[in-house]
């Protein structure tokens, strides 16, 4: 049992969430956990940190060629970040799904950006947009010490298994 659960976390998919500046000191820290976690995804490392202009850059450097790249990296890099990694099946596209669209005018009701942000440049949340960036921003973001392995009480009940 205990080597089927093992091997059932193995194969979990991870993500990287973080709550921005904005989001921090609107006091949503709890209530964006709280959505994750009601879902059944666990989380498995979280900090606290004002990323550096250069650090915002490494994290958003896709985007550098967009006219907001500068403006964004110095939001980012403004204020506490709070830095998730979160767990579970699905947890990539279906984290996606509960921030919502990026542009909170276009997401839909019941989304983190939905329910609690109103203009893109302010929209509280990042999330991973697919597996290789969820690699590359939890590698960037986190030691993979900071990773806890453990299992959750709730998994059984979660996954049935
Ligand atoms: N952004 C912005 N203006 C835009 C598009 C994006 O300020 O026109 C910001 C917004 O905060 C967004 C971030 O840049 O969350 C990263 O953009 P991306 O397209 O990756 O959106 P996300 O993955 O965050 O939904
Ligand atoms: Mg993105």
């Amino acid at each position: 049992m205990l080597q089927e659960q093992e091997a059932h976390a193995a194969e979990l998919e991870r993500t990287f969430i973080a709550i921005k500046p904005d989001g921090v000191q609107r006091g949503l820290i709890a209530e964006v956990i709280s959505r994750f976690e009601r879902k059944g995804f666990k989380l498995v490392a979280i900090k606290i940190v004002v990323p550096s202009k250069d650090f915002a850059q490494k994290h958003y450097h896709d985007l550098k060629e967009r006219p907001f790249f500068n403006g964004l990296c110095d939001f980012l890099s403004s204020g506490p970040v709070v830095a998730m990694v979160w767990e579970g099946e699905g947890v990539i596209r279906y984290g996606r799904k509960l921030i919502g669209a990026t542009d909170p005018q276009k997401s839909e009701p019941g989304t983190i950006r939905g329910d609690l942000a109103v203009i893109v440049g302010r929209n509280i949340i990042h999330g991973s947009d697919g597996p290789e960036t969820a690699k590359d921003e939890i590698a960037l973001w986190f030691k993979p010490e900071e990773l806890v392995k453990y299992t959750s009480n709730a998994e059984k009940w979660i996954y049935g298994n």
